[in-house]
């Protein structure tokens, strides 16, 4: 992992900060492209993930598209360097000024996630002049088996139009004539490590395209999103996900006429381990439960994951080299939830030790908040160092 090889150059930093391993980066990226071009899949950067403009330029230059998610998000990836033919827009409550902006700009297409919202787009694109490229976003019904909060192709999730609504959409959508519906897109969940999942995934995609097209529709595009996860465990095993795999999956499992294009929209699995968050042992002390607990300079602020939804993130001390002790690593800000760990073996912390909390490059600085009026955390670049 980077900061150990540079560990005694860290040291001078003021932290915290994100730390990010373009080398990573690029060797990541290259690794997604040179699998999906093995079947002409196109990719997209969900660009959720990790916002920062260096970051986009270089992914925008590789020649991925960009997935949105606000109309905020599609100026950026503009800004960038993506092209608008390479922008693809979903997000479950676009506002009216948002959709405007982006068909104004001329992105590739909206992924519309209800009947209200397909006929907003109608209606903008109407008083615009164009006609609006829409893939309807279905909701498949299919578990990803990942953690609850991140899971949003279930019945009960508020992605996309269920199968029920189908059927009206499609009966209304021949008075919509400012919208062409030439898509169908999907998106089952976050962090998901059973290829299996994407397998059944697969089963769903051919039954809605067969059922479109049997309604008439000639659609062009199928968009099965994002989901790969990544290994958070042991990170420097495993640094680079296995996009191979991932993308024979949906070889073998789709199938679609050779003219419908196939695309994705990869966030963590491209930039989660390029990134780490660099922080510093403020204090260390003993809990009435005579637990060690080490308070870092770092916080659910900068890194939201582990307060929102549990996540653990593996952790090392960079500048320590003693004995092993057990600790809870708790943050700065004044809720119970701002902890990184707890019963974590490290090699005994002092003040000033540095940390590393890896795998923070995805839903890690886009996440950060200025919450207790902390400062937005910085970020360093493996190759400005
Ligand atoms: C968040 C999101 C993605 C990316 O998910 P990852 O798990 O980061 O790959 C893709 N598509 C849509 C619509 C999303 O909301």
């Amino acid at each position: 992992m980077l900061s150990r090889r540079i560990a005694e150059r860290l040291r001078g930093c003021e932290t915290p900060f994100y730390l990010y391993d373009m080398e990573l980066l690029r060797q990541t990226v290259e690794a997604a492209l040179a699998a999906a071009g093995r079947y002409g899949y196109r990719v997209h950067y969900a660009m959720k993930a990790n916002n920062d403009r260096r970051i986009m330029a270089y992914i925008a230059a590789s020649g991925m598209g960009a997935d949105c998610v606000s109309g905020n998000e599609v100026r950026r990836a503009l800004e960038t360097g993506f092209a608008p033919q390479a922008i693809v827009y979903a997000g479950v409550g676009k506002k009216d000024s948002e959709i405007a902006y982006a068909l104004e700009q001329g992105i590739f297409a909206f992924n519309c996630e209800s009947k209200g919202e397909l006929v907003v787009i109608d209606s903008i694109a109407r008083e615009l002049g164009v006609v609006a490229d829409v893939a309807l976003r279905i909701n498949p019904d299919v578990d990803p088996r990942t953690h609850s909060h991140i899971t949003t192709g279930l019945p009960e999730n508020k992605f996309g139009i269920s199968p029920q609504e189908l059927g009206e959409v499609v009966e209304m959508s021949g008075d919509l004539h400012n919208v062409d519906i030439m898509g169908l897109h999907f998106h089952i969940g976050s962090q998901i490590t059973d290829l299996e999942v994407f397998a059944t995934l697969c089963a769903k995609v051919n039954a809605a395209y067969a059922w479109f097209a049997g309604k008439g529709f000639r659609i062009t595009d199928v968009n099965v999103g994002g989901g790969l996860g990544v290994d958070y465990d042991t990170p420097d095993a495993r640094p680079i996900p296995d996009f191979g795999a991932y993308f024979a999956v949906f070889a073998g499992g789709l199938e679609l006429p050779a003219s419908v294009r196939v695309h994705f929209e990869l966030g963590r699995s491209l930039v989660a381990q390029c990134g780490e968050l660099i922080s510093r042992v403020l204090y260390t002390k003993v809990n009435g439960n005579g637990q060690d607990v080490a308070l870092i300079d770092a916080s659910m602020t900068e890194l939201l994951r582990p307060a929102l939804y549990g996540s653990r993130h593996a952790i090392e001390n960079l500048t320590g080299a003693g004995a092993a002790r057990t600790y809870t690593i708790g943050g700065t800000v004044c809720e119970s939830s701002d902890i990184f760990a707890r019963g974590l073996a490290l090699p005994e912390l002092r003040r000033g030790d540095l940390l590393s909390i890896k795998s923070t490059g995805a839903y890690g600085a886009a996440m950060a908040s200025r919450y207790n009026l902390h400062d937005l955390p910085r970020a360093l670049f493996s190759d400005e160092l």
